[in-house]
């Protein structure tokens, strides 16, 4: 089957599973071809629920997983976006459809897959600023941001991120300190720059190394 059935039947597949709810993430998911982010030993899994290795002991996480952060992420055009943790740079690629061009900033720790996600967010439909460094000390360059989204496991919210954060924004993240278990976390910013949290269930991440990370 050619991958843009595939693409079709992920996309109805996670709707009726209950992962995709906005109209906005339904067009991302639509918009963006997974398989030029999946390593070309992989490509015929692209449309498999699972989480996929692109080198470097890193992944590319489950379509369900990206489609739980984009929903809990509750964006829309225009917002001032950085992600943390470029990866393949597919998440980006769907962070960018729904905020627009020039409004996501995506950092990558490790070289290789910093390039990896270059080459492949040169393909995108949307304009990202793809970053090589560590993330846990955010981008103040584009600061203050309205999301803040870490796509790997915290042990804590980095105090950076806290920081460039505007009030009323949203740092999103797998938080937890035990390797394989972090809650996914919404920690939206107040007036006196403290942080309301809700919590959205389990997941299992990479770990988020740097500063202020592990
Ligand atoms: N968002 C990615 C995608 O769509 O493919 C998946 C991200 S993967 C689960 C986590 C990534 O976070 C890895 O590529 C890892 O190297 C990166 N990472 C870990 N610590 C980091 C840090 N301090 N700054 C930037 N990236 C970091």
């Amino acid at each position: 089957m050619e991958f843009e059935s595939l693409r079709a039947r992920m996309v109805e597949r996670l709707v009726d599973e209950g992962y995709i709810l906005t109209e906005n993430v339904r067009r991302a998911f639509e918009a963006v071809p997974r398989e030029r982010f999946v390593p070309s030993e992989y490509r015929a899994r692209s449309y498999v629920d699972m989480p996929l290795p692109i080198g470097e002991g890193q992944t590319i996480s489950a379509p369900s997983m990206v489609a739980i952060m984009l929903e809990v992420s509750d964006l829309s055009e225009g917002l001032n976006t950085l992600e943390i943790g470029a990866g393949s740079g597919y998440n980006a690629c769907l962070i960018a459809q729904i905020v627009g061009d020039d409004h996501l900033v995506t950092i990558e720790r490790i070289h290789t897959v910093y390039m990896q996600a270059k080459e492949n967010l040169k393909r995108c439909s949307k304009v990202v600023d793809v970053v090589h460094g560590d993330g846990t000390e955010g981008w103040p360059a584009k600061a203050p941001y309205d999301r803040i989204i870490i796509t790997a496991a915290a042990p804590d919210l980095p105090k950076p991120l806290k920081e460039q954060l505007k009030v009323g924004g949203k740092l999103i993240a797998p938080v937890g300190k035990t390797a394989g278990f972090q809650t996914l976390t919404v920690a939206i910013k107040q007036p006196d720059g403290s942080f309301k949290e809700k919590r959205f269930g389990a997941c299992a991440f990479v770990p988020l190394i740097g500063t202020y990370g592990f």
